[in-house]
């Protein structure tokens, strides 16, 4: 008899699903750095990665059959998302203790992307806190990067004020129209599903 392995269809095998996403403020922050002639190097980390153990395989990237049998309640597809992370970070996020072994994110060095910032731009209008970027920001002085700087400070001052179970995004987008960021608006939110909850693990 045969054992059918396969490699575990919702994380690809890799055991982990991970999403990437960019902080708009740091970004536009290194904009300002980088017209001041600031090293690649001595740039902020503007991406950040969240990394879930998968719930499908339990990290291992295999699916067999044991697993076939048992996990029965769980989405087999790999879920893509995207757009602004907010809703998504203050709702599930925010819940994961630091010491778990399950779900956690950290800052990843993207200085490289600098060389040519269209590049970062680019990337972080796929999944983003804060404000969806758009390449006007690059032909910005250094004096309109510091007031869009100082707006997204301000919008994440009033997001952190809120509870995190009353967000939405009807108050995310009047939040950020309060604060003239009508040029940013996201068009996308990411939201959580039982994936992105310890306590389903
Ligand atoms: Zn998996």
């Amino acid at each position: 008899m045969t054992l059918s392995i396969e490699k575990c269809p919702k994380c690809n095998g890799q055991g982990k699903i991970r999403y990437r996403f960019w902080m708009s403020e740091i970004i536009v922050y290194n904009l300002i750095l980088l017209k001041a002639k600031y090293p690649l190097h001595e740039l902020d980390w503007s991406m950040y990665v969240i990394s879930i153990k998968c719930p499908l395989c339990d990290g291992d990237g295999i699916f067999d059959w044991v697993k076939k049998a048992m996990k029965n309640n769980i989405d087999k597809n790999q879920r893509k998302i995207s757009g602004n992370m907010d809703i998504y970070w203050q709702k599930a996020v925010n819940t994961w203790p630091l010491s778990n072994n399950t779900h956690t994110w950290f800052l990843c060095s993207d200085s490289n992307l600098y060389k040519n910032p269209i590049n970062v731009i680019n990337c972080s209008q796929k999944r983003y806190r804060g404000v969806k970027l758009n390449k006007n920001v690059l032909t910005m002085g250094v004096r309109q990067l510091e007031e869009l700087h100082n707006k997204i400070i301000n919008y994440y001052k009033s997001m952190n004020d809120m509870q995190n179970n009353l967000i939405t995004r009807k108050i995310v987008i009047k939040e950020l129209q309060l604060l003239e960021l009508n040029d940013y608006l996201p068009d996308k939110f990411c939201y959580p599903n039982k994936d992105d909850y310890i306590s389903y693990y």
